[in-house]
């Protein structure tokens, strides 16, 4: 099993013929909701290519927050674990779209900002069954940490996507229960002390000597992605597809990437499945709505 301690948010999406400025009231529409958060995104991600899943995370009491449970149960999500927080509002991204393609995100985090430690211990029998354990940054880092722990103490593996970028140094406590560090380009240079030119390969070998995670990966957009990993650092290029929207690609990959490890395959193979995963998902528009399924994947691997 696939267990994912994240964020679940809904997004509100509204588009618009440029950008407001401050002040400023604009005419726009469509509007549209579609549930996301990554790790929703993720634990949906991993469902549709096959694997038993499970997240633990908060809501708040509000129409929002039934929405998304019901639209992660729908993909086979286990949602036993999403908890009530009833004073705070559901976590909802703010997102305008300019019809040229530029957008604008604020995110109110919301009851995701109230996920403690104690939630993840209560759901400690759903972490006692996993293989791996999918963490993301948009939760509480004691949340986050305790959830490292628990999975530890019974050998899951343990896949930490640092997003969004840490403001600062996340703990060596944390980064040394971590298996696998999965950031993509931007991420991994929050983690470096200056900025870097090394070749993609020679960056992923920092980013685990700065944190001493002893897999590091990063994913690389259309460049597919690097992995350093003790036996030394490997590149999987890109699968070849008509990209149309990359969004959520980095949220299929690192699923794919969980889903492979949690079948036993090897990390070069799980490193194939990522890719082919994040390539699908940047062939069709939005979050969720845009993550493959497994017959997807496998035709892809099969090529
Ligand atoms: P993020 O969405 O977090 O920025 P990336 O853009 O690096 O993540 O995408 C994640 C993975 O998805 C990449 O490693 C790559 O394998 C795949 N991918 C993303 N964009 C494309 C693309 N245009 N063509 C093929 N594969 C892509």
């Amino acid at each position: 099993m696939i267990v994912v301690v994240g964020s679940l948010n809904m997004d509100l999406v509204v588009r618009s013929p440029r950008l407001p400025k401050p002040g400023e009231t604009l005419r726009g529409g469509p509007f549209a909701t579609y549930p996301g958060g990554k790790g929703a995104n993720q634990a949906v991600a991993a469902a549709r290519l096959g694997a038993k899943t499970a997240i633990i995370g908060r809501v708040g009491a509000d129409g929002f927050g039934q929405m998304l449970r019901i639209a992660a149960e729908v993909d086979g999500v286990n949602v036993e674990q999403v908890l009530d927080t009833p004073t705070m509002a559901t976590g909802v991204s703010l997102i305008t779209v300019e019809d040229g393609g530029q957008n604008t995100i604020v995110i109110a985090s919301g009851a995701n900002a109230t996920l403690t430690p104690e939630d993840v211990e209560v759901a400690g029998s759903l972490i006692a069954s996993a293989r791996v354990v999918l963490l993301q940054l948009e939760v509480p880092l004691p949340a986050v940490i305790r959830a490292a722990e628990l999975a530890r103490e019974v050998g899951a593996t343990v896949i930490l996507n640092p997003a969004p970028a840490p403001a600062g140094r996340l703990p060596a406590k944390l980064l040394s229960m971590i298996d696998y560090l999965v950031p993509n380009e931007s991420e991994a240079g929050a983690f470096l002390d200056e900025p870097s030119s090394a070749p993609p390969k020679g960056l992923a070998r920092a980013l685990a000597a700065v944190t001493g995670v002893p897999n590091a990966i990063i994913t690389l957009g259309e460049a597919g992605a690097v992995m350093a990993s003790p036996s030394g650092a490997i590149h999987q290029p890109a699968f070849r597809v008509q990209a149309v929207d990359s969004t959520a690609a980095g949220d299929a990959f690192v699923a794919g990437f969980a889903v492979a490890l949690s079948e036993g395959l090897a990390p070069t193979k799980a490193l194939r499945w990522g890719c082919a995963a994040g390539a699908l998902a940047a062939t069709r528009l939005g979050a969720q709505a845009s993550l493959p399924r497994r017959d997807e994947v496998l035709a892809l691997l099969r090529g």
